[in-house]
């Protein structure tokens, strides 16, 4: 039986650059076993089909989960240039975007992956398609990887099975089993970049296609936790676009505990500035529509909507504006408590929070601390990133930092 110096359990981003990382370090036994019939499906779905691959900036700050100095050193290890480096040297050259973020020029996710498929062609690695691993154990020194009848071997793994987001991809949580026959524990995985359900009798998902800047703040335990300002979407069920994913992890994580969602639908004005602008409207006697003020920041239907829920009349004008009127526009425009329900779950989240805690591996080399000759990388590790090609930045690093590594360990064995 063929005994290859490194398995690799996972062919997604991770593990496409552990294996690209492994070959260039000079190791010329890598396998990458993927479950599926390819590999890279969430790089192929990644970014509306763009695929975001990194960010201008990217922050251990950027990141949920796992401490923020594992993150750090992480990032150090392989950083956002050395990404777009890398994938320039693959012929995929990437452009910045406003907002930060890093697309391939020719705004294809195909050529991310293709990229990543030539270079591990040409680099040797023994890609293996339909091939679930289902168990690993370790013993004489060597792991044995089976899938169904078959039986791997190798003297180094690692283990890049991803989370449990669009299981339908193949990142269906079945990595964490192989993880934890190691004896590695599991922060429980949680939806993560995830739309946000409002109650149905809420009257926004009546504005389903509206998109605006808004800002929402959760409340834990009456105080301000986390804030999120970005593109709002109103859809039929509730909130998705970038400020409802970017928090969602939160609403979900803290939807048993006394915690509270709001959202300011016009954030350029806080409470007190709007309420102050509102003031001095009434004080100076303006015969102005109330409405006309809204109908500068918000769409017709929104300034609307928000006069119903504060139950002031739509052609109210300054100068009749009562204060008890005042009280509640600006409470429902700048404060809005929203009545959630959840979130949308693992079929529609981005990326999955929790995983296998940072704290069981060696930051330097991603190696297990608890089985030797077995490493981990990407979004099967308890972090969890923004929008903004954080997420595929955790894959590319920690992925190079385990090939690297792995391929250094098996050349000391000879
Ligand atoms: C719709 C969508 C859009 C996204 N857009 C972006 C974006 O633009 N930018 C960004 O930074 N991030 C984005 N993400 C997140 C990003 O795709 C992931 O964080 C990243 O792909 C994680 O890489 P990974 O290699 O760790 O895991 P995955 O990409 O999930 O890969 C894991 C692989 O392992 C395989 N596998 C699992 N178990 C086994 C097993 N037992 N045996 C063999 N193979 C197995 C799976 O089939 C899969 O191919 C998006 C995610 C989704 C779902």
């Amino acid at each position: 039986m063929k005994v290859y110096k490194i398995g690799i359990v996972g062919g997604g981003a991770a593990g496409l650059m552990a294996a690209i990382s492994a070959a260039q370090e000079g190791c010329n036994s890598v396998a990458l076993f993927e479950g599926n019939v390819r590999c890279g499906t969430k790089i192929l779905m990644s970014g509306g089909s763009r695929c975001n691959v990194t960010n201008y900036s990217v922050k251990a700050e950027d990141f949920f989960g796992g401490s923020k100095n594992f993150i750090k050193n992480v990032l150090h290890g392989f950083t956002d240039k050395m990404t777009i480096k890398f994938f320039e040297e693959l012929g995929v050259k990437l452009k910045l975007e406003p907002a930060g973020k890093y697309f391939p020029e020719d705004d294809k996710a195909s050529s991310v992956l293709h990229a990543l498929l030539r270079r591990a062609g040409d680099l040797k690695v023994n890609i293996i398609v339909s091939t679930k691993i289902e168990k690993i154990e370790f013993s004489e020194g060597l792991f044995s990887l089976t899938s169904g009848e078959n039986i791997f071997k190798a003297e180094k793994v690692i283990l890049t099975t991803g989370g449990k987001s669009y299981p339908t991809s193949g990142s269906d949580g079945g990595g964490y089993s192989l993880a934890k026959s190691f004896g590695h524990t599991l922060v429980t995985p949680f939806p993560a970049l995830t739309p946000i359900l409002l109650n149905e009798e809420d009257s926004l998902t009546k504005l389903s296609g509206v998109t605006i800047p808004a800002r929402l703040t959760i409340y834990y335990k009456g105080k301000k936790h986390i804030e999120s300002e970005n593109s709002l979407l109103f859809t039929h069920f509730g909130l998705s676009g970038p400020a409802a994913l970017n928090i969602s992890r939160e609403v979900e994580r803290l939807k048993n505990e006394d915690a509270k969602l709001f959202v300011n639908f016009i954030p350029s004005y806080s409470f007190e500035t709007l309420s102050g602008y509102l003031k001095d409207q009434i004080k100076s006697g303006s015969d102005r529509l109330v409405l006309s003020l809204f109908k500068e920041h918000l769409p017709l239907s929104l300034a609307e909507t928000i006069f119903s829920i504060a139950k002031v009349p739509i052609d109210k004008k300054f100068y009749s504006l009562s204060k008890e009127e005042l009280k509640c526009l600006v409470t429902v425009a700048a404060s809005y408590e929203l009545k959630t329900k959840g979130v949308r779950g693992f079929n529609q989240a981005e990326v999955t929070a929790g995983g296998i805690p940072v704290g069981e591996v060696k930051y330097q080399t991603m190696e297990s601390k608890l089985q030797n000759g077995l490493f981990l990388a990407g979004e099967i590790l308890d972090v969890d990133g923004l929008i903004g090609g954080y997420n595929f930045q955790w894959a590319w690093s920690t992925g190079f930092i385990a090939g690297h590594s792995a391929a250094r360990e098996a050349a000391k064995k000879i």
